[in-house]
């Protein structure tokens, strides 16, 4: 019942062709999606399907299924029924997808910028949050704005790499972020580096270059407990 995951090798794949392989009460599940579920901080994806006689129904979001690379695409209250095997070509919300994709890349770097233990994150269209284990007083916006363009104008092409779940145990260190463990039993663990400020395990999307977020801006620095001060900030650019 998996799907193939075309968003993990093309993060910029925008329509597909598919088969319904089955129809439940949650949402359905294809052959192939280009839809991320929701997960890792991510937001899932939201976009079209289209039937063979050109009817459009409307993908509202997409979770995680009961299983391994299952994907479940939720319609919108009302959606037709669909048949098990029939072919749909779908579409992505690209706008949005894309600045989900840059608001994940800049939360890398600012894992960079802040160095101490990610608590916490999530990432929705127009804005991103990571929550760090540190003193309050150590977070200063105006310096992280400002050390995180600097890495956002010199770019850097951004790279999956994969490794296996022992590599993994043998390098802890790679994991920052405490609430979210990467995901195991697969037997390899996916990797995003950044050559030069970052390499740490993610299933997320990602933009190819880090140019091209464009620029952020932190909306707010606030406490969110003992454990957890949390950093939010938002593009200020279109790409
Ligand atoms: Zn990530």
């Amino acid at each position: 019942m998996s799907s193939a995951l075309l968003f993990r090798d093309d993060a910029y794949l925008r329509t597909a062709t598919a088969q319904v392989l089955a129809v439940g009460e949650r949402g359905i599940e294809l052959d192939r999606t280009l839809f991320y579920p929701q997960g890792g901080g991510q937001a899932g994806d939201s976009g079209t399907l289209t039937r063979a006689n050109g009817e459009r129904l409307t993908i509202i979001d997409t979770r995680k299924g009961d299983g391994p690379d299952r994907v479940v695409h939720l319609l919108a209250p009302g959606a037709p029924l669909l048949e098990a095997g029939e072919p749909v070509t779908l579409e992505i919300d690209w706008a949005r997808r894309y600045q989900l994709m840059r608001l994940h890349t800049a939360l890398h770097l600012l894992s960079c910028v802040i160095t101490a233990p990610v608590t916490g994150g999530n990432i929705v269209p127009d804005k991103a949050r990571l929550d760090f284990d540190i003193d309050l007083q150590q977070l200063n916006a105006e310096r992280i704005e400002r050390e995180t363009n600097v890495l956002i104008r010199a770019g850097a092409t951004t790279e999956t790499v994969w490794i296996t779940d022992a590599e993994l145990d043998a390098q802890p260190e790679l994991v920052k972020t405490m609430s979210v463990q990467p995901p195991r039993g697969a037997g390899r663990v996916r990797l995003l580096r950044i050559p030069g400020i970052d390499l740490q395990p993610c299933g997320g999307t990602h933009v190819a270059d880090i140019a091209e977020i464009g620029g952020i801006r932190v909306l707010k620095i606030r406490s969110e407990g003992k454990h957890n001060k949390r950093v939010e900030i938002a593009l200020t650019g279109s790409g």
